[in-house]
């Protein structure tokens, strides 16, 4: 997809955070916690693996994912300005109606473990949702980027449906 369209979206939420102060002091932050296999994984958007590369991190195809099909798989910790669009953006998720219309929703993998959906969408920093709706927005304005936010949104409802 077009390179700066992503750099944009990254831009927005590089500097921005769900909560004022830092949300993994609440829940000891469960959602970059390693899986039983030790290691946490997050899909990458198309052409992103470049921007976030190290060497806290593995990137590999995974079958059945969204776009490229790559994931970035960490013990925990990170560089913070390279980590994935898709951790910036959580807990939310995008979502895409049928002619493309984004807007924003709790991702259904939030549910068993992020303290922040007690209190609804509003208890989240007004200018994180509005970063994280541009930024999606941004994505899909690219015709490779809509096709992955679909592929994206279809693999997190399956989710929806398991919890
Ligand atoms: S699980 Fe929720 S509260 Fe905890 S670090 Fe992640 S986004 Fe923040
Ligand atoms: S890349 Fe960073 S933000 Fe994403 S899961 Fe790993 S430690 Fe958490």
């Amino acid at each position: 997809m077009d390179r700066t369209k992503l750099l944009q979206a990254r831009a927005l939420l590089e500097n921005l955070t769900p909560m004022y102060r830092d949300c993994g002091h609440i829940c000891g932050a469960l959602c970059c916690q390693p899986d039983e296999d030790g290691k946490g994984g997050v899909f990458l958007f198309p052409g992103e693996e470049d921007m976030v590369r190290g060497d806290w991190a593995e990137i590999s195809p995974v079958e059945g994912g969204p776009g490229e099909g790559l994931m970035l798989t960490c013990a925990g910790q990170c560089q913070r300005d390279r980590r994935p669009l898709g951790c910036m953006i959580f807990p939310l998720t995008p979502e895409v109606d049928e002619e493309g219309h984004v807007s924003m929703r709790f991702d259904a993998r939030a549910r068993p473990l992020c303290p922040l959906l007690r209190n609804g969408l509003m208890g989240l920093r007004q200018d994180f949702r509005q970063a994280a709706l541009e930024a999606m927005e941004l994505i899909a304005s690219d015709p490779e980027g809509l096709a992955f936010l679909r592929e994206w949104e279809a693999i997190e409802r399956q989710y929806d449906f398991k919890l």
